[in-house]
């Protein structure tokens, strides 16, 4: 079995002003000895603040970005392009995240397209899959993360690295989460669709995380089982106290 090393990544959405930001970043640099280096650490700031973060963050804590355009350049107003988040020392992007495929009908075969650009561009695309309530209640899920997994593989780059987030839509800032046992199983299936898309040893390698109401209290649970690398966190990752307390928690700490 490779060896992956754990992943906690927190996604901002849209909170964040620069000075808020900084204000972040201020408070995580009085706790950098609590970030573990057995694992990897990132957070994905609203575009504005990224340049601010990639300079004020700690060297520990890479800088991540929350979507990005398929094409290299062009007429595509308000949008932005791989190459500008490379400049930028942007190291993750996310891809699909759901709330892009709800609210700005982000297709599978676009996430796919994204998926390459950002490898391309020389970083890491963290892929989001996840069911949402009436899938799960249909008995949808593993042919919904299945078929999002298979798309956001089919333009990848032979060898290049990826992470794979699986989010069930209806765990994303509800406070409700599937049994870690429930979300182990998914992810163990989403790691053998790799395996057949691309081979066993890449399978071996992704990190795959789990997303969803994840917090300092629950998130070891998650992280402790085989196939689960590091968590995707929205609400919990605001705070640089409980972005502290998840990292020190999912590396084997107390939580205080
Ligand atoms: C997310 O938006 O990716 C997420 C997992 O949100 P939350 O942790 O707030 O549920």
């Amino acid at each position: 079995m490779a060896l992956r090393r754990p992943l906690l990544m927190g996604n901002w959405k849209m909170n964040k002003t620069v000075a808020e930001t900084r204000a972040f970043a201020e408070a995580l640099a009085r706790e950098t000895s609590a970030l573990d280096a057995s694992a990897d650490y990132a957070v994905c700031p609203p575009f504005t603040a990224l340049s601010l973060a990639k300079v004020v963050f700690p060297t520990r804590v890479a800088v991540g970005a929350q979507n990005v355009h398929e094409a290299a350049s062009g007429a595509f107003t308000g949008e932005i392009a791989a190459a500008m988040l490379k400049e930028l020392g942007v190291t993750y992007v996310l891809i699909g995240h759901s709330e892009r495929r709800q609210y700005f009908h982000e297709t599978d075969a676009a996430c796919g397209r994204k998926v390459a650009a950002v490898q391309a561009a020389g970083m890491i695309p963290v892929l989001c899959v996840g069911e949402n309530e009436a899938e799960r209640d249909a008995g949808e899920t593993e042919a919904v993360v299945e078929r999002q997994t298979e798309a956001g593989l089919a333009e990848a780059a032979e060898g290049s690295a990826i992470v794979i987030a699986y989010e069930p839509v209806w765990a994303i800032g509800t406070g409700k989460t599937p049994t870690p046992a429930d979300a182990e199983a998914v992810i163990a299936h989403i790691r053998a669709v790799v395996e057949r898309v691309k081979s066993v040893d890449f399978a071996a390698s992704v990190r795959i995380l789990y997303g969803g109401s994840v917090k300092p209290e629950n998130i070891r649970s998650f992280t402790d089982q085989p196939n689960i690398d590091g968590a995707l966190v929205g609400g919990a990752s605001l705070q640089p106290e409980s972005f502290v307390a998840m990292a020190v928690a999912m590396t084997g700490g107390e939580v205080e």
